[in-house]
């Protein structure tokens, strides 16, 4: 079963308010097993809408619409649809009836334009609205399905669960179900990854396979699977990632909206270690981030913000000597300041922090994007060099990123 959402509203077009009812109902649906193919936007024209509705009717068995159900002239949503289908527009009594009332309780008078919301195209099923003055509407015609929703989201979230779903349930029965699982990776590029699992990628059909970047580098991949049951498509999804831990497992840091904030906790908490970082070019952003995730103080000790090369040697300890010569900018450094911020707090990993984030600063040997990380901890000390490209903001995220990813190994 084929289905459109078409969200209505000259609202959304303007970019004034977020669209939540199409990912609501997309979300709701595609767990239902129904094939969302098109989502839709029009505002509140009726020359255009008639247009999207008749579009939406071609490529689809079932058209969802969510708004213009209100009372005013501008909405238009009922009609649009009842002319599609050739259908007149009557007082639907219940309706009215319950309108009334909603006044009444609300010790108000109704206008006269709340009538409107009363009026349903011949032949329609009324669905009673839990939360506001305007019943939904469903009208089959021919084998093909309009529905309209009203656009509060409360309103239409409410209707949709109450009435919608089991109707549908009912009507278009035994569409098997989908499901959808996420892995998050980080430390591959896109490419490189794709590279790695091109033959799932390309071959695979149930469950299909597709990549995500995210902001910072994140790679997310998305595994759909789509059965008669839930516990079909689940294992169908199970199997799959098997095989995808076997090829990417090591970049693979959580599944299913983990950040990676919080897998850095889970890997510490496991390991039972406690943290300290000294932290110079992003000037506090790891701890920032690591702080993020409530329950944090179990293993975080704290940082420093060592900028200064005074602040350096000072908190940190980093020796005159190393800064003179190998510059504040390096290896050395790194490691001095992840062993030195260890010590003084006492942690079991200490992390250290250090390159060029631009723009200037940068020489022939220590280009901007530079980037050393270094840690100490019971495995003894390693560093890492990273040249990262970018403007300053996002390499100090991108840097960021990559040492809590580290911190979680
Ligand atoms: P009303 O009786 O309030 O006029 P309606 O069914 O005519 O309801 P609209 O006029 O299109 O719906 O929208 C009413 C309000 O509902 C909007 O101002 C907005 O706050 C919310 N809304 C409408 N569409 C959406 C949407 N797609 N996503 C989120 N909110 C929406
Ligand atoms: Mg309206």
């Amino acid at each position: 079963m084929i289905l459109e959402i078409v969200t209505t509203g000259t609202e959304l077009l303007l970019g004034q308010i977020f669209n939540t009812n199409a990912p609501y109902l997309a979300a709701k649906l595609n767990e239902m097993g129904f094939d969302v193919v098109y989502q839709t936007t029009v505002g509140d024209n009726r020359e255009r809408m008639s247009h999207v509705l008749q579009t939406a009717l071609e490529r689809a068995d079932i058209v969802i619409t969510s708004g213009g159900m209100g009372p005013t002239q501008g909405d238009i949503t009922k009609e649009v649809t009842a002319s599609l289908f050739n259908r007149a527009m009557y007082v639907h009594e219940p309706s009215l009836e319950r309108i009334r009332m909603v006044f009444t309780r609300r010790q108000m008078v109704m206008p006269q334009s709340n009538e409107r919301q009363a009026m349903i195209p011949e032949g329609a099923i009324v669905v009673d609205n839990d939360w506001g003055t305007a019943p939904g509407v469903i009208l089959e015609d021919n084998g093909k399905t309009i529905i309209n929703l009203p656009g509060p989201p409360r309103e239409l979230e409410s209707m949709f669960s109450h009435a919608i779903a089991p109707y549908l349930a009912k009507r278009y029965g035994g569409q098997g179900t989908i499901v959808s699982r996420v892995l998050h990776t980080y430390g591959i590029s896109e490419s490189a990854l794709e590279e790695r699992i091109r033959d799932y990628i390309t071959k695979q059909t149930n469950p299909t396979l597709a990549l995500l970047v995210r902001p910072g580098g994140e790679i997310i991949v998305r595994l759909t699977a789509k059965a008669a049951d839930k516990p079909t498509a689940t294992a169908l999804i199970a199997k799959l990632e098997e095989n995808l831990n076997q090829r990417i497992g090591e970049y693979i840091f959580g599944v299913d909206g983990v950040t990676l904030p919080e897998a850095v906790g889970k890997a510490l908490k496991e390991k039972k270690m406690k943290i300290s970082l000294a932290e110079s070019c992003t000037g506090g952003l790891v701890t920032s981030r690591i702080t993020d995730v409530p329950g944090s103080s179990s293993y975080l000790l704290g940082s420093v913000v060592c900028y200064d090369n005074s602040i350096k040697m000072s908190q940190v300890g980093v020796a005159e000597a190393t800064l003179r010569e190998h510059g504040a900018v390096s290896c050395q450094t790194a490691l001095q300041m992840a062993g030195g911020i260890r010590r003084r707090f006492g942690a079991d990993l200490g992390v250290g922090i250090t390159g060029i984030a631009g723009p200037g600063g940068d020489t022939s040997d220590k280009p901007v994007g530079l980037v050393y990380v270094a840690i100490d901890g019971p495995r003894g000390s390693e560093h890492y060099k990273f040249n990262f490209s970018g403007e300053r903001t996002y390499i100090k995220e991108r840097t960021a990123y990559t040492v809590l990813n580290l911190i979680r190994k």
